[in-house]
């Protein structure tokens, strides 16, 4: 048989950076067999500056947004972004295509290997067809108002069985954000057989914290603003948004709460208490949260509670790129005590097991197919900097 061996400054296998004495050996198609110490490893040993991992897992992106890169100026808090989105939905769906195709290529290289990617509608379909990255489908579905849940669930639910037909593995369907979906309309999405993986924006804004807590913040006037009149149903819970819905999420068993920005260590007891055959895992984009609201979320808090961790990009609209790299860099940047092993795990191993691919990706673990990605213009000491870049090598 024919081998391929790689050897770095360091080997990422998933879990451990190991030294550079070890060689990571994989067949011709990247199946990795084997890692072996320098002295086993025997001829044509390809050697690299920097890092070698498992290809990285995105896990949440809107692939249907890519269109939107540029356009939404930065900073404004969440409710002005929401109404910018709502504002520019006027793409022709050859921009839409082309801007998903291009999108999808930057992240195959920049390493990226799958995706979480929130879907309102099939659009994207043909682009994952033909895509090398592999996808988990979270078709979203929204609306407030009572009045419209039967209609809003049966609309995602003709979504949610085109991509069924086409990823019967990979798709879920999935409330949009506290904020967004109706006792109701959560009622209907739990009650679908078979949605063992799970996905919501939660506590993006401290609005919306303030929305279930004192009903006040920024989010009446986002409702004010497209013309629907919240009084009726709307019910204070005088708790936080994560915890005012938490029970109307019991079916799934893996939850990715995605973005965190505003969750408190009261939270993260809240979901302690869970039962535990139902897992909560804290999906962080950073530089979206620093886009969007110029806040990160408290990644020292999750990381002293042992919370799981996985890193997604979110969109173009919301970021100026599509690149987990980038998302390890300003992690590094700011928590500069958390440990690159433990941020290298999230990018890599926890977004393979969340995403359910943790069979094939994540690791180097003998059998796998991960891809193999270069972390290269490290310090001497092996610390990444904003120089540094990732390339995918298999
Ligand atoms: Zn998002």
């Amino acid at each position: 048989m024919e081998y391929n061996k790689f050897r770095g400054d360091f080997l990422f296998n998933g879990k451990t950076l190991l030294d550079s004495n070890n060689v990571l050996i994989t067949n011709k198609e990247g199946v990795v067999i084997d890692i072996v110490s320098i002295n086993d490893a025997g001829e044509d040993v390809q050697t690299f500056d920097g890092i070698l991992t498992p290809g990285f897992i995105n896990c949440h992106c809107h692939l249907e947004l890519s269109h939107m890169k540029g356009l939404i100026p930065e900073h404004t808090g969440l409710v002005p972004f929401i109404l910018s989105i709502l504002q520019q939905r006027h793409a022709t769906e050859d921009e839409i295509f082309t801007a998903m195709q291009q999108a999808d290529e930057a992240m195959l290289h920049s390493g990226i290997v799958a995706v979480g990617d929130i879907s309102n509608n099939a659009l994207s379909i043909p682009q994952k067809q033909k895509s090398k990255l592999q996808y988990h489908n979270f078709i979203e579905v929204s609306g407030f108002s009572p009045a419209i849940a039967q209609m809003r669930f049966e609309t995602a639910l003709t979504v949610y069985n085109t991509f069924k037909t086409n990823f019967p593995s990979s798709t879920s369907l999935v409330p949009h954000a506290p904020y967004s979906v109706s006792k109701e309309l959560f009622g209907l999405i739990d009650s679908l057989e078979n949605n063992p993986l799970s996905s919501i924006h939660n506590q993006e804004t401290p609005d919306e914290n303030e929305f279930f807590l004192s009903g006040e913040g920024k989010f009446n006037l986002l409702y004010e603003t497209i013309g629907v009149d919240i009084k009726p149903f709307y019910k204070l819970t005088g708790k936080t948004s994560l915890q005012s819905v938490l029970p109307l999420i019991s079916k799934p068993k893996k939850l990715l709460l995605v973005h965190d920005t505003f969750t408190s260590q009261k939270d993260i007891d809240t979901l302690k208490g869970l039962s535990p055959a139902q897992k909560t895992i804290f999906c962080l984009c950073v530089n979206a949260n620093l886009y969007i609201e110029n806040k990160l979320p408290p990644i020292d808090l999750f990381f002293q509670n042992n919370s799981t961790i996985v890193l997604g990009t979110d969109s173009f609209a919301s970021n100026h790129q599509l690149n987990i790299l980038s998302e390890i860099i300003t992690i590094s940047q700011h928590f500069p005590n958390i440990p690159l092993q433990s941020i290298l795990q999230w990018a890599t191993f926890n977004g393979a097991k969340a995403l359910g691919m943790d069979d094939s990706l994540g690791s180097f673990q003998i059998g796998k197919k991960p891809g193999i990605v270069n972390i290269s213009n490290l310090t001497k000491e092996g610390s990444i900097t904003t120089e540094s870049q990732a390339k995918r090598i298999l």
